[in-house]
């Protein structure tokens, strides 16, 4: 939604001001996704004005909701025709996430991600990224009255630091209490180790969390699941980190995609907890552990016992660790399944 195209053409309309402060009300506060759902302007401007702008940037194509409920996909036109997927997670009772896609596609082709097995088509724009937040308010306030979206995690198709500008701009948006509010500890951005990102991420928004999808801690391994480790290697991440830990004093969330056969043994656990010491002190990381969802690649899921054993590891080295429920899988929703089929 453009505010500033609507401010003119109010002004240039007669209308007066506080309308615009009405609209910014109901679509960034209260859910509202259409011009004929704010009933506090009154009609004949309603019908006026719709004809003129759009809420939202993104067209939904289907809405594919799990079987536990748990998880909701969206697929997503954009107005050139490509299509981008978003997802709305209940993580906690009550407590929905959104998980937001950055671009159309992505150029960093981790080789278990349906995602980069596409390539990148485009980055999405700021008003795409906070369409798929206004898409989800809207659809909770239609499904799940007095529901609300209490999180956002930058993780869905793309490299959030490969689009920074927009993912900035949208993040700028998100968290004005003027506009979506939403407070910066509530918000996840995840790179995939982008070295530059991770150092201007560090000076631009301190309080918003960053996320290190890290996967595997011997360079060998990482660029083979990874490719944007031959630029970025491990050293330079490293780096990064400690940099960025001294800045902030902020934790980092390390993700961990678990592949069976290939990073869930018992020495890449002690391997990652070196890793992880050399960098800082273990309270500043917490290790989520994303069992591999099953897509048509050639890679298996972790057995239980070895996320178990893994996780349980860590915990004994001192290191905090999570084993992420997977939501969505039925409806191919869970992380790195992403893929606008
Ligand atoms: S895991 Fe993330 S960075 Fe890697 S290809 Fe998929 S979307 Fe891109």
């Amino acid at each position: 939604m453009d505010l500033k195209k609507i401010a003119a053409w109010l002004s240039d309309n007669g209308h007066p001001e506080f309308r615009l402060q009405q609209i910014t009300d109901a679509v960034y506060k209260k859910g509202s996704a259409s011009f004929e759902e704010i009933t506090a302007l009154p009609e004949p401007l309603r019908n006026a004005i719709k004809y003129k702008f759009r809420i939202l940037a993104i067209e939904p194509e289907t809405i594919l909701e799990s079987k536990a409920g748990d998880a909701v996909k969206g697929s997503f036109w954009l107005k050139d025709k490509h299509k981008v997927e978003s997802v709305l997670l209940n993580l906690f009772p009550g407590k929905w996430s959104i998980c937001v896609s950055t671009q159309v596609g992505c150029p960093v082709q981790c080789v278990f991600c349906a995602t980069g097995r596409r390539g990148l088509k485009r980055n999405l724009s700021p008003d795409e990224i906070i369409s798929q937040h206004l898409f989800w308010a809207n659809y909770l306030k239609k499904h799940r009255p007095g529901e609300k979206i209490g999180g956002v995690i930058y993780m869905g198709m793309g490299e959030p630091f490969l689009n920074y500008e927009s993912v900035a701009e949208s993040l700028r948006i998100m968290t004005d209490p003027d506009l979506i509010g939403l407070g910066d500890r509530h918000i996840s951005v995840s790179t995939v180790g982008h070295v530059p990102g991770i150092r201007r991420f560090a000076k631009d928004f301190p309080q918003i969390n960053l996320a290190v999808s890290l996967h595997a801690v011997e360079n060998e391994l990482r660029s083979k699941l990874v490719p944007l480790n031959d630029k970025y290697p491990l050293d330079q991440i490293s780096k990064a980190l400690k940099d960025y830990i001294y800045a902030t004093k902020r934790k980092v969330f390390i993700e961990y995609v678990m592949l069976g056969g290939v990073n869930d043994s018992q020495s890449s656990a002690r391997r990652l907890s070196e890793w992880l010491k050399g960098v800082a002190s273990p309270k500043y990381f917490t290790v989520n552990i994303i069992p591999y969802n099953a897509t048509a690649y050639d890679f298996k899921a972790p057995t239980k016992e070895r996320v178990a054993a893994f996780s349980n590891l860590l915990l004994t080295l001192n290191i905090s660790s999570t084993v992420r429920k997977s939501l969505g899988a039925d409806i191919i929703g869970a992380c790195g399944q992403l893929a606008d089929k």
